[in-house]
């Protein structure tokens, strides 16, 4: 049995995992599908308070992991494929391994959705990016694309004419899924411009490690054409790692877990932090600071229980 279990290894995760262990309550880390979270998918990050040149996001994280490991968290590879929520003591599966905890911290991230074009993910990093917060700053005075009609693409397209030259909202369909207010924004941006209805079919070049052209098809006459460009912002939506809780903890219609008071979701003893609970910020400085709040919380339920 025990004390605590982190599903996630993320910036969330092992912000966490470092609270808790230096509580002295020995987490558990399941590592889970993409170990190391987003961060792990991309390059620099200069955004995290404490390193005035930045860090690589790989570093970051394995930093991370070195830390809470000194303090004593383990760490187990594998992902959870279902559980059982109504104790305590709650039982985790991972595949053939099974687990039990007194109190559990959901860390499961979000995933971004990408295209499924085979040079997206070799280019992440490299030129395909799914934050603009995060990666904007590289592409002053770039050629960029921004794929999606939500208002995460009218977002960031907005934010990212801050730095680019111009920035081509592609979307394969005429209508958008944006709100008014945020897709009247968009089109009044005078360094914004839109393609519709129109689908990247590649990325290119992975040779050269770096984005230089796109080829775009309109899916109603199958006509393409390429267009130079120097990054593409991948802004088709999030996907929370919620599957596995359907039905024992409370989430909204996407799938992102509700929390109540910080960290607590519907089941005393199940806290939850990062992407998981989160689909506005998504930021890894707030997922640390939430990924503490939670360590806090599990230690000061666990004190409660023991009375
Ligand atoms: P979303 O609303 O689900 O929109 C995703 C967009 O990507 C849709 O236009 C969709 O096209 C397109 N798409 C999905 N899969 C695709 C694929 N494989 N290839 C090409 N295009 C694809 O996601 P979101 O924009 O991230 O927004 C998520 C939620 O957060 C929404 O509720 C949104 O209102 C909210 N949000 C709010 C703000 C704000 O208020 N400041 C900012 C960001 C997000 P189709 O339309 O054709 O399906």
């Amino acid at each position: 049995m025990e004390k605590v279990i982190i599903i996630g290894s993320g910036c969330a995760g092992l912000t966490a995992a470092i609270y808790a262990a230096r509580a002295d309550l020995k987490p558990l880390v399941l590592d889970g599908y993409e170990p190391g979270g987003q961060l792990a998918l991309t390059t620099m990050v200069e955004n995290f308070p404490g390193f005035p040149e930045g860090i690589l996001g790989p570093q970051l994280i394995e930093n991370a992991r070195k830390q809470a490991q000194r303090f004593g968290a383990e760490f187990r590879t594998g992902a959870v494929t279902s559980v059982d929520l109504s104790g305590p003591p709650f039982k985790i599966v991972a595949g053939k391994e099974n687990f039990e905890c007194e109190a559990l911290i959901v860390a499961a991230g979000a995933s971004a959705r990408m295209l499924g074009i085979a040079t997206e993910k070799p280019l992440l990093g490299f030129g395909v990016s799914t934050c603009a917060t995060c990666d904007g700053y590289f592409f002053r005075d770039r050629e960029i694309l921004v794929v999606g009609g939500g208002d995460t693409a009218m977002e960031e397209a907005t934010f990212l004419t801050k730095f680019a030259k111009r920035v081509t909202i592609v979307h394969r369909r005429n209508e958008f899924r944006a709100t008014k207010i945020m897709l009247d924004r968009a089109q009044a941006n005078p360094k914004i411009t839109f393609k519709t209805p129109f689908v990247v079919d590649s990325i290119d070049d992975v040779d050269k490690k770096s984005v230089e052209m796109v080829t775009l098809r309109n899916p109603e006459t199958n006509a393409t054409e390429m267009i130079a460009v120097e990054g593409v912002f991948v802004a088709i939506g999030h996907e929370p790692n919620t599957k596995v809780f359907k039905g024992h903890l409370e989430m909204d219609e996407a799938g992102y877990l509700l929390t109540h008071d910080g960290p607590k979701t519907s089941v005393p003893g199940v806290f939850a932090a990062g992407d998981v609970q989160d689909h506005h910020y998504r930021q890894a400085i707030t997922a640390a600071g939430s990924g503490c709040m939670a360590a806090m919380d599990a230690e000061k339920y666990l004190e409660r229980q023991a009375k």
